[in-house]
Protein backbone atom coordinates (compact mmCIF):
# COMPACT_ATOMS: atom_id res chain seq x y z
CA UNK A 1 0.00 0.00 0.00
CA UNK A 2 1.44 3.39 -0.76
CA UNK A 3 1.31 6.15 1.42
CA UNK A 4 0.39 10.19 0.88
CA UNK A 5 3.02 12.70 1.23
CA UNK A 6 2.01 13.67 4.97
CA UNK A 7 1.37 10.40 5.69
CA UNK A 8 5.08 9.23 4.75
CA UNK A 9 6.46 12.12 6.49
CA UNK A 10 4.79 11.50 10.02
CA UNK A 11 6.53 7.56 9.51
CA UNK A 12 9.83 9.52 9.52
CA UNK A 13 8.95 11.39 11.93
CA UNK A 14 7.99 8.83 13.99
CA UNK A 15 10.76 6.82 13.50
CA UNK A 16 12.85 9.24 14.35
CA UNK A 17 11.20 9.98 17.50
CA UNK A 18 11.14 6.14 18.55
CA UNK A 19 15.06 5.58 17.74
CA UNK A 20 15.63 8.63 19.89
CA UNK A 21 13.34 7.49 23.10
CA UNK A 22 14.90 3.93 22.73
CA UNK A 23 18.71 5.50 23.03
CA UNK A 24 17.70 7.76 25.87
CA UNK A 25 16.22 4.47 27.47
CA UNK A 26 19.83 2.66 27.43
CA UNK A 27 20.87 5.71 28.46
CA UNK A 28 18.70 7.19 31.33
CA UNK A 29 16.13 5.15 33.65
CA UNK A 30 12.71 5.35 33.03
CA UNK A 31 11.16 8.70 34.30
CA UNK A 32 10.34 8.16 38.49
CA UNK A 33 7.71 10.80 38.50
CA UNK A 34 4.93 13.24 36.29
CA UNK A 35 7.29 15.86 37.83
CA UNK A 36 10.26 14.67 36.52
CA UNK A 37 8.87 14.05 33.37
CA UNK A 38 7.72 17.24 32.62
CA UNK A 39 11.31 19.16 33.78
CA UNK A 40 13.15 16.50 31.22
CA UNK A 41 10.37 17.68 28.69
CA UNK A 42 10.19 21.39 29.36
CA UNK A 43 14.47 21.21 29.20
CA UNK A 44 14.39 19.87 25.83
CA UNK A 45 11.63 22.30 24.99
CA UNK A 46 14.18 24.77 26.08
CA UNK A 47 17.16 23.65 23.72
CA UNK A 48 14.82 23.76 21.09
CA UNK A 49 13.76 27.16 21.87
CA UNK A 50 17.48 28.14 22.58
CA UNK A 51 18.03 26.70 18.87
CA UNK A 52 15.25 28.63 17.20
CA UNK A 53 16.52 31.91 18.82
CA UNK A 54 20.04 31.68 17.38
CA UNK A 55 21.23 33.69 14.25
CA UNK A 56 21.92 30.67 12.02
CA UNK A 57 18.53 29.30 13.01
CA UNK A 58 20.42 25.42 11.57
CA UNK A 59 17.29 23.14 10.52
CA UNK A 60 19.13 20.17 11.12
CA UNK A 61 19.84 21.68 14.31
CA UNK A 62 16.16 22.25 15.29
CA UNK A 63 15.10 19.05 13.64
CA UNK A 64 16.92 17.38 16.00
CA UNK A 65 16.07 19.16 19.23
CA UNK A 66 12.20 18.90 18.16
CA UNK A 67 13.03 14.99 18.13
CA UNK A 68 14.14 15.43 21.49
CA UNK A 69 11.27 17.36 22.68
CA UNK A 70 8.98 14.43 21.34
CA UNK A 71 10.72 11.57 22.26
CA UNK A 72 10.80 12.91 25.87
CA UNK A 73 7.34 12.92 25.32
CA UNK A 74 6.82 9.26 23.99
CA UNK A 75 8.93 8.24 27.24
CA UNK A 76 6.75 10.71 29.53
CA UNK A 77 3.71 8.27 28.12
CA UNK A 78 5.62 4.75 28.67
CA UNK A 79 7.07 5.53 31.78
CA UNK A 80 4.20 6.99 33.83
CA UNK A 81 1.38 6.42 32.02
CA UNK A 82 1.22 3.03 29.69
CA UNK A 83 3.22 1.61 32.13
CA UNK A 84 0.28 -0.78 33.88
CA UNK A 85 -0.55 -1.66 30.67
CA UNK A 86 2.64 -3.22 29.71
CA UNK A 87 2.49 -6.90 29.00
CA UNK A 88 4.37 -9.24 31.51
MG1 LIG B 1 18.05 18.57 23.39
Amino acid sequence: MMIGGQEWLRECALRLISDEASRAATRFPPFNSHHEGYAIIKEELDELWDEIKTKECDPTKIQKEAVQVAAMALRFLTDLCFKEAAPE
